[in-house]
């Protein structure tokens, strides 16, 4: 058995997933396996990647990173959600908190109590339930509690980071910890003659990495996933239509706004993400619906600062390749796929790849059951992300030709009934290990416009006036505590341990 233990793991790339990922290997493997990470600093990374989701926290955990260092060191804020501006239609705003709406009552989940008092009179936007969006409308900011019985323990947080300093920070953690660091281009790939498994590689300056398992996280290039092993990318952009984004930092304007911001376009959507030390903003568009100078023009027009930098083009395609894992090839980051950054999933999913290769960890043979398994949930896992995030582009009145594009397109089977479903009946019916629960997709489906015309009959237990009064008395409580509650620049210069 002993012998048969994977010793040698060799990273291709040093992006936010490389250096996730040589981060997790060291911390979680200590000595008993050597990571080696080849990385081109004349290719370099995306370097975007900036918002990320509540999911964060278990990372970081893992790895060992104390939050205030970690706050410093890649000069981090706090995310309580997303404001979606724009996007139902031109003048209209909603957010998508963290957390949970409402208090966890006995009974029926809470929206269908929500549902059942409009229905009874209480004409309460959802927002008002929420303690995390309220917050954030005032730029303040508190960690959840633990106790169920506070109204803070519905909160929910997330952050937004430098992902060149968050990349680094793990370089250095990582190096502490024993991760050989490879500078060069990859050359060649050796693969055994007799099992196909990969080997080697080969660098530019003539080095030769050997190893048991090789986890490519090359980023879009996929040079191991793709070229080596063949595995095909599925192409999703017929659902997902952007295809570019510009991305650009810009100075930053004070407060700081403890969420991301997004803005509907007429080709796409523009993100704001407020960082300690400037503000970073991107156009996500259409390439066959906005000339790369059009969108950038827009984006540059749409600064709250005078601009920092040249603007970046990006690339991509929303999709992704269904075996991530063949032989002892495991694609983690932007090779396994790509979904747009428009829930800040990609990092989530970055992690949840190192989650799972931690579980399935395998022997040198690479039992094909543990990769089909691996495959399995990373496919349920980026189709439900995908869902979730066709449906903000599909539910929508704006009336420029990408989005009168998507209102009419067909939807895939599952998103198509889960939208009848909740209209009809305020049910959402979700699988167990979704990413995304059932207070995610009430924001969404909610902001955008599609009503519930029904909730769960177990709500017509409680009498209407004690349902309305509660439901009520909660957005009073939310009310009372939001002025409270500390101003996020202070929590934040608190724990970096600076004026505010
Ligand atoms: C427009 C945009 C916005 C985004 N915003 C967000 C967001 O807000 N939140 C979020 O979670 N995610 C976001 N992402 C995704 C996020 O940027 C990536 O998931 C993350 O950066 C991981 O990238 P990666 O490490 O897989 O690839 P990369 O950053 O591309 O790294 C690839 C690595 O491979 C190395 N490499 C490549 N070829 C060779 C070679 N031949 N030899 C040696 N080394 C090589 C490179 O040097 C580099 O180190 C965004 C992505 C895009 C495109």
């Amino acid at each position: 058995m002993e012998s048969r233990r994977i010793r040698r793991v060799v990273i291709l790339g040093g992006g936010t997933a490389g250096w996730m990922t040589a981060g997790a290997l060291s911390h979680s493997f200590g000595a008993a396996v050597t990571v080696t990470l080849l990385e081109s600093e004349e290719i370099g990374t995306v370097g975007v990647g900036e918002a990320t989701i509540p999911t964060i926290h278990w990372f970081n955990s893992l790895v060992g990173l104390d939050e205030a260092d970690f706050l410093r060191a890649t000069k981090a804020t706090f995310k309580l959600g997303i404001a979606f501006v724009d996007w139902r239609a031109p003048g209209h705003r909603y957010f998508h908190p963290f957390g949970h709406y409402g208090a966890a009552l006995p009974g029926v989940a809470f929206h269908h109590r929500w549902l059942k008092a409009a229905t009874n009179g209480l004409a309460l936007p959802l927002g008002a339930l929420s303690l995390a969006e309220r917050l954030a409308d005032e730029n303040r900011f508190a960690r959840p509690s633990g106790d169920a019985r506070s109204i803070l323990s519905s909160l929910g947080y997330a952050y937004h980071f430098d992902a060149g300093l968050y990349a680094a920070y793990l370089r250095r953690v990582s190096e502490t910890r024993g991760v050989t660091r490879v500078e060069g281009r990859l050359n060649t790939v050796e693969r055994h003659p007799d099992t196909g498994f990969v080997s080697a590689l080969t660098t530019s300056r003539g080095e030769r990495l050997e190893g048991d398992l090789f986890i490519d996280c090359s980023g879009f290039r996929a040079l191991l996933i793709d070229d080596v092993v063949g595995e095909p990318f599925e192409d999703w952009s017929h659902w997902l239509p952007c295809d570019r984004a510009v991305a650009v930092p810009c100075a930053r304007v004070a407060p700081t706004t403890p969420y991301t911001r997004s803005t509907a376009r007429a080709a796409g959507w523009q993100w704001r993400i407020p960082l300690q030390h400037r503000i970073g903003n991107g156009y996500v568009y259409a390439s066959d619906q906005c000339s790369d100078d059009a969108a950038i023009a827009t984006l540059l027009a749409n600064l709250d600062g005078e601009p920092l930098a040249e603007p970046r083009l990006l690339r991509f395609k929303a999709g992704m390749r269904r075996r991530p894992w063949r032989d002892n090839v495991v694609a983690i980051g932007l090779s396994s796929g790509f979904l747009e950054p428009l829930e800040s999933t990609s990092i989530h999913l970055i992690q949840s790849g190192i989650a799972k290769l931690l579980t399935l960890f395998p022997d040198r043979d690479c039992d094909p059951a543990l990769a089909s398994r691996f495959n399995t949930t990373f496919a349920r896992d980026m189709d439900g992300i995908k869902d979730f995030l066709i449906l903000h582009y599909h539910a929508t009145g704006r009336e420029e030709p990408l989005w009168r594009h998507c209102r009419a397109m067909s939807l895939p089977d599952g998103l198509r009934e889960r939208i009848a479903q909740y209209r009809r009946s305020g049910r959402l019916i979700l699988d167990p290990d979704e990413l995304f629960r059932e207070a995610s997709w009430l924001a969404v489906l909610d902001g955008q416009g599609i009503k519930a015309q029904g909730y769960n009959p177990l709500a017509d237990a409680i009498d209407p006036a004690a349902n309305r009064a509660q439901v009520q008395q909660i957005a009073d409580v939310i009310a009372r505590a939001v002025p409270t509650l500390p101003m996020h620049d202070a929590v934040l210069a608190q724990m970096i341990g600076t004026p505010s």
